[in-house]
């Protein structure tokens, strides 16, 4: 056992000596009509998504079509070798013209279709429909798409419940202008990232012993009594579909004029259920382009899979009650995997105007699994007001109470401003990418090693206990400006 341990870990270097060898591309859009995509049953070009099952329908005559599948790529994540990379998900090329023009095959009219609007378009002469399946280097046709679930009335449900809990400190003109009517059903691109890992983590760990309180003078002061350990903790690690926005625009979760987090607070997808991209399951959607490129994600995605590797590692740590303090973390890629897919939102989305800036909230809801999150513009004049009450009947309280510590009364009017901010406004919802990623551990290899006891701690957790520590969502922020930036000077360069 320990022998193949060592014969993997001199493997696994090798390999990383071979990082610089070039991507392996998997062509997913084989077989991929342009133009009229025809039922087989009776020719219509009629054909849409069947929410209720997820394939797709001829509206002549019912048929269905047995969804299709991307083939080619690893299913075992843990046999993964080098950068691979589906075609859909290839570098985008700044030249690429959006606009494609199709000849229809019915009648031979010269069919428009700007991809950056869509992938359909009907021929004026004849009205069938034309689609682009093929893919094209401008992030217009990703490899797979996770269709629509639920209903536009369901989402509607799920929104109007979300607005109706936040009622009482409601902007006025937020309450008198929400309607769900205008919701919008929007595939947003992603990368879909599977990854084969090797981790090791080295560091300190402290177990609580004793907890006690010493009279010290009128005080008691509590005192912690802890043993150290040396931990170890060395795995293979596999994780499968590390989801991550591949829009510039919507990969910033800081964004100051609009709440792109409550997006980003709805993953998980169960992305196990994508199908191979078809144009027809995006008619009657909106969908977004993709501007990122492996290479500028590859980074924030290296950071994230390190997250959920400490996680994962903490799941092995119940034992160290104060915390762990890694002083060397190492995660080995051995393989990567990346596939560009559209994903389901239901989108309600309100401009809120202040002065000369102004700010859009969204309250979206996961297509498929219903999960729902949302910003709602706050009348704050209002929620001062009752913090303000709440804060004099609290002094009030301090006066009358005969206690030490009464003074922390006055906290009262700021909490409570707080935790109604939050609860309106959800500024800190984020995707919990780090335990809500699927992984999975193998070839543990632990080691615990009892280093000291230390006695009379005043600190009731670890000092320097990083092992709950995620990466700053400004590393995002950043990725996604330099997108922006070059995308800008792409456009630049065109005029
Ligand atoms: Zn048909
Ligand atoms: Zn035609």
């Amino acid at each position: 056992m320990q022998g193949n341990n060592l014969e993997n870990i001199t493997q696994n270097a090798e390999k990383e000596v071979n990082s610089s060898d070039a991507p392996t591309i998997v062509k997913t859009d084989i077989g991929a009509i342009d133009g009229q995509n025809k039922c087989p049953k009776c020719g219509s070009t009629e054909i849409s998504l069947n929410i209720k099952n997820g394939k797709l329908k001829c509206e002549f005559c019912h048929h269905e079509f047995e969804p299709e599948h991307v083939t080619g790529l690893e299913s075992d994540i843990s046999r993964l070798e080098g950068q691979v990379i589906a075609s859909g998900a290839s570098d985008i090329i700044a030249s690429t013209d959006d606009v494609v023009t199709i000849k229809c095959s019915s009648c031979g009219a010269e069919v428009v279709i700007d991809t950056s609007e869509s992938t359909q378009g009907r021929c004026h002469w004849c009205r069938n429909v034309l689609s682009i399946n093929n893919q094209i280097p401008n992030g217009a046709v990703p490899d797979v798409v996770l269709p629509f679930k639920i209903t536009k009335d369901d989402a509607k449900k799920m929104i109007e419940e979300f607005v109706g809990k936040r009622q009482f400190f409601a902007h006025p003109k937020f309450k008198e202008e929400f309607t769900t009517e205008n919701i919008m059903g929007v595939y947003f691109p992603y990368m879909v990232v599977d990854i084969n890992s090797h981790a090791k983590l080295i560091g300190r760990g402290e177990h609580l012993i004793r907890r006690y309180t010493v009279k010290n003078g009128d005080n008691y002061d509590t005192y912690y009594d802890a043993e150290v350990f040396a931990v170890e903790r060395e795995f293979d690690l596999s994780i499968t579909g590390l989801t991550i926005e591949s829009n510039s625009d919507r990969l910033d979760n800081n964004s100051h004029d609009k709440t792109n987090n409550i997006i980003n607070s709805i993953m998980p997808f169960d992305i196990e259920n994508c199908v191979k991209y078809d144009s027809n399951y995006i008619k009657g959607y909106t969908s977004e382009k993709r501007d990122a490129n492996v290479s500028e994600l590859k980074g924030l995605v290296g950071a994230q899979a390190k997250d959920i590797a400490r996680f994962a590692a903490n799941d092995t740590l119940e034992y160290y009650d104060r915390g762990v303090r890694w002083d060397s973390e190492h995660l080995a890629i051995k393989g990567e995997q990346w596939q560009a897919a559209y994903l389901p939102v239901w989108l309600y989305s309100y401009q809120q105007v202040k002065g000369d800036k102004s700010i859009i909230h969204y309250v979206a809801v996961n297509a498929r699994t219903k999960e729902t999150m949302g910003s709602i513009p706050i009348h704050i004049p209002k929620l001062i007001t009752v913090s303000a009450v709440i804060e004099f009947m609290s002094f009030l309280l301090m006066l009358s109470v005969d206690w030490d510590y009464s003074f922390l009364f006055l906290a009262l009017g700021f909490i409570y401003f707080w935790i109604m901010y939050q609860r309106y406004r959800n500024n800190d919802a984020r995707h919990s990418y780090e335990i809500e990623t699927q992984r999975e551990i193998r070839d543990l290899v632990k080691s615990d090693r009892f280093v000291e006891r230390r006695n009379r701690l005043s600190n009731s957790t670890m000092i320097g206990a990083n092992n709950t520590r995620i990466t700053d969502s400004s590393l995002a922020t950043k990725v996604a400006k330099n997108i922006s930036q070059r995308t800008e000077g792409e456009n630049n360069d065109n005029e």
